[in-house]
């Protein structure tokens, strides 16, 4: 059997667990959702289009192929290089020949920002740096692809990206890298899994439940929300993995108090006075309003830039008092076209009869500022229905810590334990990630035609259930 190779994927958890890069190795992560392949498609096609920077560059694909591309002097640019040396294994997106050696390009589907480069940008050049350095290639310097806000539908691929030289901060990172590449190699092929530490990384480790530290733990520590890496280090340090072990002397936030009372005790904890308020602030009629929106790497509609978020979707529910029944209307773009002038519009004509709308987080919210800043010919309404908002988040937040909600408030999370007769389970779009590959997908026109309707009705009924979803949430919380 050919021995595994340790891949940059790998590496890079190993740095942060040894035991995760293991596991990242024996490919124990689950099957990509859609949501997933998605974005892999989509970083594929931005990798295909960075291309284009170098119109003269040829594909290798194999370490065979690169070493004879590399030998021949008139390759400039190769594509997709492949080294292997000492178990490791690295492809840099291209290398380009300059004199004393090479350029080393990687490219990442992210936007340029103040923020750029990224720690992870960093690391994972600074991983191919490693890896060529040690398979003989003179790196000279490493250079990262990100993507432009300012480029267009109609403008030449080239001008999608900004290229950065990182070399300095790259070279210093794979000289860390470069001392602890032996001894990791040796503790990850090795045949038996490196033990398992608690640590904070275990926090968003998808193996922390299923194969690891958490598995049999109901009421792990990282249910504490907002959990900060100080609190936890204190907590692990006096061995407590579980809430049910936190000393009522820990100093928490308000918050996180609630949580550890509430799962201690295994009843809710309820603020009676912070649902009342809510209740006061209700003017009838009253909608319940939730979008769905999209984003994409490369833009899907004209005079919308890469990564900009596109709202394509509304459901609302109206309820003229208390105990009155309920009316639905929604709304859901054509996905050949960016409809979010007419979306804004028709949103403007079916709120007009409320007095008040209520949201699940303050996204709704930012989204209604975002069609105003596009639209200053109807900005004036749509901070008249901005006003109009009623944040219910906070409220469930505030008003009932329930133990089966686990330290969580997302209306997906409270729903089955308030309303337990209400469920996602069945619908073929059961969450926002699935939503926005769904009507992607249609935009993309990867979706065969006898399916369209299809696709576009559970994307109306999934909406639709998300608006029900705080009408019952609210009645709940009325109850207590
Ligand atoms: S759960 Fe924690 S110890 Fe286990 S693999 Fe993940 S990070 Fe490592």
């Amino acid at each position: 059997m050919a021995r595994q190779m340790i891949r940059k994927e790998v590496f890079l958890a190993a740095i942060k667990c040894s035991t995760q890069g293991w596991y990242v190795m024996q490919d124990r992560g689950g099957v990509p959702t859609h949501g997933e392949r998605l974005r892999m498609d989509e970083g594929k096609e931005v990798h295909d289009r960075a291309r284009s920077l170098h119109p003269n560059g040829v594909y290798a694909g194999s370490v065979e192929k690169t070493k004879t591309l590399v030998a021949d002097p008139r390759q400039e640019v190769i594509f997709e290089a492949e080294f292997q040396i000492n178990g490791y294994v690295a492809r840099a997106d291209w290398i380009r020949r300059v004199e004393g050696g090479w350029v080393i390009g990687e490219v990442k589907s992210s936007l340029i920002s103040d923020e750029s480069p990224k720690a992870e940008h960093i690391d994972d050049l600074a991983y191919t740096c490693m890896v060529l350095r040690r398979s003989g290639l003179a790196v000279q310097s490493c250079e990262l692809v990100l993507m432009n806000r300012d480029w267009r539908i109609g403008q030449p691929d080239s001008e999608l990206f900004v290229v950065l030289d990182l070399t300095e901060s790259v070279f210093d990172r794979a000289q860390g890298f470069d001392q602890s590449c032996d001894k990791l190699r040796l503790s990850l092929l090795d045949d038996g899994i490196p033990p398992p530490h608690m640590c904070y990384a275990c926090r968003k480790c998808e193996f922390f439940r299923s194969d690891c530290v958490g598995a049999g733990i109901k009421d792990s520590i990282f249910y504490l929300p907002n959990l900060r890496e100080g609190k936890f280090h204190q907590l692990n340090s006096q061995g407590i993995v579980s809430i049910h072990e936190v000393p009522k002397s820990s100093e928490l936030t308000d918050y996180q108090s609630a949580v550890v009372r509430a799962i201690q005790t295994g009843k809710p904890v309820i603020d009676r006075e912070a649902i009342q308020a809510c209740m006061h602030r209700l003017r009838w009629p009253v909608g319940y309003l939730d979008f769905e929106t999209i984003k994409a790497a490369i833009p899907l509609y004209p005079r919308v830039a890469p990564h900009e978020q596109v709202v394509t979707q509304y459901s609302l529910h109206i309820q003229e008092g208390l105990e009155s029944d309920l009316e639905h209307t929604d709304y859901l773009a054509d996905h050949r076209m960016d409809c979010r002038e007419q979306l804004a519009m028709q949103l403007l004509a079916d709120t007009k009869s409320c007095e008040s709308v209520i949201t699940y987080s303050s996204f709704e919210k930012t989204t209604i500022r975002g069609l105003a800043k596009l639209y200053p010919e109807h900005s004036n309404e749509l901070h008249m229905l901005e006003d109009k908002l009623i944040d219910l988040l906070p409220v469930v937040r505030n008003g009932v810590v329930h133990p089966d909600f686990m330290g969580r408030s997302s209306i997906k999370a409270v729903l089955p334990v308030l309303v337990p007769e209400m469920s996602y389970k069945g619908l073929e779009v059961a969450d926002g990630d699935t939503a926005i590959a769904a009507f992607v997908s249609l935009a993309l026109g990867k979706v065969q035609p006898d399916r369209v309707q299809d696709i576009r009705d559970s994307l109306l009924e999934y909406c639709k259930l998300d608006t029900l979803a705080m009408v019952r949430v609210l009645e709940a919380l009325r109850q207590y």
